[in-house]
């Protein structure tokens, strides 16, 4: 396994591979890896000659009171995991390296990056879409591997492919959770074990969601509320968003008549947990 720190390096080998024929899978994380990250891994690791993973906690998508800073990092310990997975190349640039001090070019998504976690994180999504088309100069992958987890993101990343032509397919992999069902995550690690456990309602108010609707709620006001009871009666929890939006659009809904993203952010503290579900009626 190579572990390549320089940006130009990367490109210079990226290229080589591909001029030599070989096809490159790339599952881009910002580190402290988990068993979700792994599972994107065993996805683009059987479609594809070669596998790259970056590690990059990438500063433009935090906002300027957000965790950029104290954002876990453990770079052995990835690395340990990565050769476990078998994992052909690491890609582990520092922010100096991939940012000129006077960058000046975006990629902004316009239309599915408004709501839900754009919203609570003024900037987000023009940090991730950049950094991704950046790792995807750099890399030149066939094919990518994002999480379900991440929804919104994962949304924005197809459409900016589609929108760019970036000759990269998007694979979709699935919300690996813990035993208990809590969705894994870096963040996790910032839990108070008493936050740890209050954090289960996300998963618990999701299937709650999924309940009612089974019942034949589909009124989203009716759907929000009974989530929102669910929520406010567990300490510490304190709601960012309840969102019920079409699963392709993103724009809001007021019933649940076609395939919906139900999604939630949730403080614990100053902990903030993504998760989602896609009701289909
Ligand atoms: P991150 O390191 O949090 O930026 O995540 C890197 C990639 O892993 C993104 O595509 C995430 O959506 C994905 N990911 C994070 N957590 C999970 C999870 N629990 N299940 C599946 N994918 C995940």
């Amino acid at each position: 396994m190579d572990i390549i720190k320089s940006p130009e390096e990367m490109q210079r080998l990226a290229l080589f591979l591909k001029r030599s024929g070989k096809t490159i899978g790339f599952v881009p994380t910002m580190g402290f890896l988990h068993e979700g990250h792994l599972s994107l891994m065993r996805a683009a690791r059987g479609r594809c000659d070669l596998l790259v993973t970056s590690i990059f906690v990438n500063p433009t998508q935090f906002g300027p009171n957000e965790d950029l800073a104290a954002y876990p990092r453990d770079f052995e310990r990835d690395e340990a995991l990565c050769e476990g997975e078998g994992v052909d190349i690491v890609f582990y640039p520092e922010p100096a390296s991939m940012y000129a001090a006077d960058a000046s070019v975006w990629v902004d998504e316009q239309a599915l990056s408004g709501g839900l976690c754009g919203a609570a994180r003024p900037g987000h999504f023009r940090g991730v879409c950049t950094v991704v088309a950046k790792l995807f100069n750099l890399v030149q992958p066939d094919l990518a591997v994002f999480g379900e987890k991440d929804a919104q993101q994962l949304r924005i990343i197809e459409r900016m492919v589609r929108d760019l032509n970036f000759p990269v397919q998007i694979v979709r992999g699935p919300i690996v959770r813990e035993p208990d069902g809590l969705a894994m995550s870096s963040r996790n690690k910032y839990l108070t074990s008493l936050q740890r456990q209050n954090a289960l309602c996300l998963r618990q108010a999701l299937d709650h969601a999924a309940d009612l609707l089974e019942q034949g709620v589909s009124d989203v006001a009716v759907l929000r509320k009974g989530i929102a009871t669910l929520i406010a009666r567990v300490p510490e929890a304190e709601i960012d968003y309840i969102a019920f939006v079409d699963d392709a659009s993103l724009a809001p809904v007021d019933a649940v008549e076609g395939s919906t993203l139900v999604a939630l952010a949730v403080k614990f503290g100053s902990t903030r947990l993504i998760d989602n579900a896609v009701l289909v009626p």
